[in-house]
């Protein structure tokens, strides 16, 4: 059988990655195994799991019509992780830096510092801050998974 690569960008197969959160099998156990499964979740067009995953002071009667708009006419092309980790003060405060890449009208870049929150043992999306894209390097190796240097595949111009 052919091997489904998970849509954020793991090489494993997408059950044994995200797969697992979004049927709910398993549960994230970091920040980033959440960030990546709501990821996976956008590329899937999953709105049950993003608003599960949503810290319920933060969800609002709407987010399925905005999501349902975002999935809509968004095609998420790539993840990068930057940075990830616990706050040392809280350690049910987390924090996941990365960049996401998509198509809308055209090529764009998320760039942005999400921070996630624990309770009751489940890690919940709570608030994210947008930064500058991200600058990368017209060597390193594409974000979109191609096995191609970034300059000879999505940093073309
Ligand atoms: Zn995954
Ligand atoms: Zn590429």
């Amino acid at each position: 059988m052919k091997t489904i690569v998970c849509p954020c960008g793991n090489p494993e197969n997408h059950e044994d990655c995200c797969g697992r959160f979004l049927s709910g099998t398993s549960i994230p156990q970091t920040p980033e195994d959440l960030m990546r499964s709501r990821y996976s979740a956008f590329c899937r067009g999953d709105i049950e799991y993003l608003i599960s995953t949503l810290y319920p002071s933060k969800r609002s009667p709407d987010d399925r019509e905005t999501l349902a708009r975002t999935i809509r006419e968004t095609q998420w092309l790539g993840l990068k992780i930057i940075t990830t980790g616990i706050e040392e003060a809280d350690e049910n405060m987390g924090v996941v830096e990365f960049a996401a890449f998509y198509k809308s009208t055209e090529t764009g870049q998320l760039h942005e510092r999400s921070r996630f929150i624990r309770e009751s043992g489940l890690w919940y999306y709570l608030d994210g801050q947008t930064l500058d894209p991200v600058k990368i390097g017209r060597n390193e190796p594409c974000w979109c998974k191609s096995g191609k240097k970034f300059k000879k595949c999505h940093g073309r111009s």
